[in-house]
């Protein structure tokens, strides 16, 4: 059995497609025992997603909730197969940490893309943290060698339970893949909701059972323990010359 301690991927009303407040979300946490939770807004490519000024308006964003510590994230979509991201540097910098992310309402894509190298040249900047939802079958990878890649940068792979819920179909069997490797090759995994409603917030039950599954080890998923969790954090924060 797994505790989880930390949700880093959860949408508020800024997404303009998702229907909580950042304090109904962490209400929500808070009766859920967490302890961090992360917004990860859209970049503005998203259509309905968030402008720059609200990354720049961070100062007003709260730090923490009742107890309960709130981080300031982003996804962050490729946006073509130069991987160009949504968010510039001085951007990603202002952040806290950086999901990098392929959807279709923002980077179709072609059938032959090869979205290996487009994927693994946007984990070369530093302000990119976390791999989301990359057994989408949208966007076909080499696993192996993302994961190896995501090894050697010190980036973590997300096991997105929303994958299974309502979006991306077929990705249950890709993650299953992917946490094989992982576990092979000694990297780390983040589980997360990507909650677009709180109610969603720390239900991730279904990545769970993928991991038992498999047996992956708890040490190597950062948000099972507070000091785990805290030192990528520290680690995510230092990157862009900050502390929290
Ligand atoms: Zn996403
Ligand atoms: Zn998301």
């Amino acid at each position: 059995m797994y505790q989880i301690i930390a949700d880093l991927h959860i949408h508020s009303i800024a997404s303009g497609h998702a229907f909580s407040t950042v304090r109904e979300i962490a209400m929500v946490a808070k009766q859920k025992n967490l302890q961090y939770i992360g917004l990860a807004e859209h970049g503005p490519s998203m259509p309905g997603g968030p402008a720059p000024i609200y990354f720049e308006a961070r100062g007003h964003f709260p730090k923490k909730i009742d107890n309960i510590e709130v981080f300031f994230g982003a996804e962050i979509d490729i946006l073509d197969e130069k991987s160009t991201l949504d968010l510039d540097d001085q951007m990603l910098k202002k952040i806290d940490y950086g999901i990098v992310s392929f959807h279709p309402q923002v980077y179709r894509g072609e059938i032959r893309s090869d979205y290996t190298s487009i994927l693994i040249r946007a984990l070369e900047n530093p302000y990119i943290n976390i791999i989301a939802h990359l057994g989408n079958p949208r966007y076909p990878v080499d696993y192996p060698m993302v994961v190896k890649k995501a090894v050697e940068y010190n980036k973590v792979i997300e096991i997105n339970n929303s994958s299974f819920r309502v979006s991306r179909k077929g990705s249950l069997e890709n993650c299953k893949i992917i946490a094989q490797e992982v576990k092979k090759q000694g990297g780390y995994i983040i589980v997360t909701s990507d909650a677009h409603y709180c109610d969603e917030v720390g239900d991730y039950q279904l990545s769970l059972d993928l991991l038992e599954s498999i047996n992956f080890p708890k040490e190597y998923i950062i948000n099972t323990s507070p000091t785990k969790f805290q030192s990528y954090m520290n680690t995510f924060l230092k990157i862009r010359g900050r502390e929290r």
